[in-house]
């Protein structure tokens, strides 16, 4: 009893939770290409505000010469590189997913940050060697900042041009495994031109460092350059039509970015003063900014993935409960039913206990459905299974097949006394009226009993003495229960 009663809470539970299963299943983009929420975007903008705040603070005293903390480079590059390299794999990654150009541009924009930053750092004079690594000359790190700086403005030009696609693009389409190895072996070659560029081949660059001051580098035009490069870059993501979370993030980086190329190459004099420290912290912020972003939305798509793995438990359970049960009454459908009744005679073949299966259908239920309407027959129908269910064993299997047609299957009867009592309990029960819209209904029911004592019949054959026996039953009046007896091969 209490298994079908379950069975009937469960048809009800079952219903909302398809629901909201339902609800949640409206397609959303992948992450991080979601359009960033308004929370999201005040944050983007509290942290520009405050950024160029705190610029606006350091510029007078920008030029003030700090103390020369040489492990300071080494510590922030190498924090900077791997910030960058980590951000180039998340990227690339996204880039075997959505095979998109723009997040290739961009992937590839932090492998070369990640690279020529590594080579601005050996390549410092005072760091690793009195004159840097490579054979570095004093203009070597000061161009290698402009490549950098100037190099990731394109990338991100790059991506702010393509716009970002759900569907393969091309070639990247087809093999995004070669693209990205392409991209990164392009990458390493052309930091190592640009390296040697920088170092042998520095007597084709103009001067931008003289004796460790700055000047020149904004007379030449080249620091200006690299800035209306970066605030180009800004102006390319601020006029894409999607404003995804990843967009209002590199937005922020290339604010960042901006403010960084302005302190250290513009206001700065020379190394080591305040502008230069703080630009190489805003470095450090930009490279930070977007890892710190994809770490994030990672985490939520991770908690997207586990509710989403809970809705596809809840619906696969929604659906076996569904292939299995009658949705109007929750009782097993004919499927379980036969399933049940299999495993019953099985049992009764192996202990050898009587088993009784009884066949009930209503009397006259057309007449109710007719004059009451099918809405109420539902409601009677609902209430009936309930009824047979409390009159019944957990253990017991109460099923209905269709109709007004419904089955109980009765296991480990002590004798067919023990049978008949029940169903004289069950024909007691069924004698009350039901509480039907409003409306008290007498509604009585005819059964078919069937024995198994040794299981040794098919199922079948002993659904068809069932019904046999309820349509004697119906035969002699209805509202009555017959035997089937096999002797005689009838009912009694
Ligand atoms: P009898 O005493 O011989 O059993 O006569 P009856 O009027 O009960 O006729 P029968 O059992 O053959 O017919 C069952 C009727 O139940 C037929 C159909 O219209 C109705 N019915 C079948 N499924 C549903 C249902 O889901 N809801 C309702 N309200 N009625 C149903
Ligand atoms: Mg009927």
């Amino acid at each position: 009893m209490a298994q079908a009663i379950q069975g009937l809470k469960e048809a009800g539970l079952f219903q909302q939770t398809g629901q909201r299963a339902k609800r949640s299943a409206i397609h959303t983009p992948a992450l991080p290409l979601a359009p960033a929420t308004a929370r999201q975007i005040r944050w983007a903008f509290f942290i520009v505000i405050i950024s160029i705040a705190v610029t606006a603070a350091a510029v007078p005293f920008a030029r003030l010469p700090l103390l020369k903390v040489t492990a300071f480079i080494p510590s922030y590059e190498s924090a900077t590189a791997t910030c960058d390299l980590v951000t180039a794999v998340l990227l690339f990654g996204r880039v075997t997913r959505r095979r998109s150009v723009a997040f290739l541009a961009l992937a590839t924009g932090y492998l070369f940050n990640a690279c020529i930053v590594a080579v601005h750092g050996l390549t410092f004079p005072g760091v690793f060697s009195e004159t840097g690594l490579f054979a570095a000359n004093d203009q070597t790190t000061a161009w290698l900042y402009i490549f950098w700086h100037g190099g990731f403005c394109l990338f991100v030009l790059g991506y702010a041009m393509f716009p970002e696609h759900e569907r393969a693009f091309g070639y990247i389409g087809r093999h995004p495994g070669r693209v990205i190895a392409c991209s990164a072996t392009g990458v390493v070659a052309l930091v190592a031109a640009l390296t040697l560029l920088a170092t042998v081949g520095h007597g084709a660059l103009p001067t931008i460092i003289q004796g460790g001051n700055y000047a020149l580098m904004v007379s030449t035009g080249t620091s200006p350059a690299v800035l209306a490069l970066s605030a180009l870059a800004l102006l390319a993501l601020l006029r894409r039509q999607e404003r995804t979370v990843l967009d209002v993030w590199l937005m922020v980086v290339m604010s960042v970015w901006l403010l960084d190329v302005m302190l250290s190459s513009v206001v700065s004099s020379s190394r080591y003063d305040l502008g230069w420290y703080a630009g190489r912290c805003y470095g450090l912020v930009a490279a930070c900014c977007l890892l710190i972003t994809l770490l994030f939305e990672m985490n939520r798509l991770y908690d997207r993935l586990n509710s989403a793995l809970a809705n596809a438990r809840t619906l696969e359970q929604d659906l076996t409960f569904r292939a299995e049960n009658d949705s109007l009454t929750g009782l097993p459908n004919r499927t379980l039913f036969y399933d049940r009744l299999e495993t019953a005679m099985a049992r009764c073949r192996r202990t050898k206990k009587l088993m009784a299966l009884l066949y009930v259908d209503i009397d006259n239920f057309k007449t109710i459905n007719d004059s009451l309407g099918h809405a109420a027959g539902d409601d009677l129908l609902r209430s009936f299974a309930q009824r047979l269910s409390r009159c019944v064993r957990a253990a017991d299997t109460v099923a209905r097949l269709g109709g007004d047609e419904f089955t109980v299957i009765l296991e480990n009867l002590g004798s067919r006394e023990t049978a008949r009592s029940v169903v004289d309990k069950l024909m007691a029960a069924l004698r009350h009226p039901f509480a039907v819209g409003g409306n008290d209904i007498q509604a009585n029911a005819s059964i078919g009993i069937a024995y198994c004592s040794d299981g040794e019949i098919k199922p079948d054959l002993l659904i068809k003495q069932a019904d046999a026996a309820l349509y004697q039953a119906k035969q002699h009046g209805r509202n009555h229960y017959r035997i089937h007896m096999p002797e005689a091969g009838s009912a009694r």
